[in-house]
């Protein structure tokens, strides 16, 4: 997808500080992070939210979730951490290719 900044980071065209890859996913450090640590895990194929989820996306995803419930105690999330999926403008979603953030690293606040 032309001028979409995840899809560059995919290719290779922006560089990014990446901690994991395979053939489906990738995960990055987060250029602005709201927390001590913060990834995205970013599917390599470009699509904007879960409305467009079919079957073979929805596996990348199952997948995707056994990969990070696997990694991420060894990247400096063992004490715990937060997924979060912007979806549309109204939530914030800024990037127009689904992503989850990732965050921790430090006690996380929950409250309205
Ligand atoms: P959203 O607001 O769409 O849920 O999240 C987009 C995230 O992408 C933001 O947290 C923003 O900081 C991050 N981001 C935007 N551009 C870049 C970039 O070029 N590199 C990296 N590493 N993160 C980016
Ligand atoms: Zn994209």
């Amino acid at each position: 997808m032309e001028n979409c900044v995840f899809c560059k980071i995919v290719s290779g065209e922006i560089a990014s500080r990446k901690v994991y890859e395979n053939d489906e996913i990738v995960i990055f450090h987060d250029i602005e992070p709201l927390a001590r640590i913060h990834y995205l895990c970013v599917p390599k194929e470009h699509f904007k939210t879960i409305a467009e989820l079919n079957d073979r996306r929805a596996e990348v995803l199952g997948r995707a979730f056994v990969t990070l419930g696997r990694i991420l105690p060894s990247l400096g999330l063992e004490g715990g951490y937060r997924i979060v999926i912007n979806q549309g403008e109204a939530a914030g979603q800024t990037v127009p290719h689904l992503h989850l953030h990732i965050l921790g690293g430090e006690p996380l606040k929950w409250e309205k």
